[in-house]
């Protein structure tokens, strides 16, 4: 039984839909019906969710639940990431997570090297440039294996369980700071800011 009235759920998908890019269609693709975690459904990870009916779409689509009404993956929304990155071609879809501070690809397990092929893999490295202009990241997901791609470097963080963040950070190399990342227990990220803040002050305070 759904929590949500009619007029939300028809709203919410309303609103998903005004988003997409006009010639744009999910079509058969049903990438996002197979490859996140979808607790509302019982859904693990990587597995296609039991009302996905291969080449047909949703088999309860009018009846859908809130959280698949406003998914919209990011080839959806954005015209300028190429058609090569229709999410049942490239088998990863893109989203903008964090208020839009991580652009993340996450991979179908079923191929788990997909976001390494071209064009693939020099488009993450340029929106990597992007992000560290931005302070923001991007990130590919394996499940919960997680890769985050920087412009000199891909830091594989391993597997990051549900109680832990990835965090950016900045690492001395040579005469130069490049981007950084790791992963920090969900627990120590109140610690973590008030170092990052008081590291901050002390770089903003004048040299007598
Ligand atoms: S991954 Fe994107 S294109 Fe594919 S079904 Fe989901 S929203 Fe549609
Ligand atoms: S309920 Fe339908 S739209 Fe939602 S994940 Fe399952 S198949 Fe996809």
């Amino acid at each position: 039984m759904s929590d949500h009235s009619e007029q939300e759920l028809s709203e919410a998908a309303a609103q998903a839909e005004a988003l997409i890019v006009p010639g744009r269609a999910c079509g058969t693709c049903g990438m996002c019906c197979k490859i996140p975690k979808i607790e509302v459904l019982e859904k693990p990870s990587g597995k296609w969710c039991v009302n996905a009916v291969a080449g047909k779409g949703c088999k309860i689509y009018e009846t859908r639940p809130m959280v698949c009404r406003r998914f919209m993956c990011l080839w959806l929304q954005d015209a300028n990431i190429s058609a090569e990155w229709k999410p049942d071609k490239s088998k990863m879809y893109l989203s903008l997570e964090l208020s839009g501070e991580r652009l993340a690809a996450h991979v179908d397990p079923a191929t788990p090297g997909a976001w390494l092929k071209q064009p693939y893999y020099d488009d993450l490295k340029r929106w990597a440039v992007q992000a560290a202009r931005n302070e923001t990241q991007v990130s590919v997901f394996i499940g919960r294996h997680a890769i985050v791609i920087t412009p000199e470097r891909d830091i594989d963080l391993g597997m990051v369980g549900e109680d832990e963040l990835i965090i950016s950070t900045k690492e001395k190399q040579g005469d130069r700071f490049v981007l950084g990342a790791e992963k920090i227990k969900r627990d120590d990220l109140e610690r973590h800011q008030k170092q990052w803040a008081a590291a901050r002050s002390r770089a903003a305070m004048p040299k007598l």
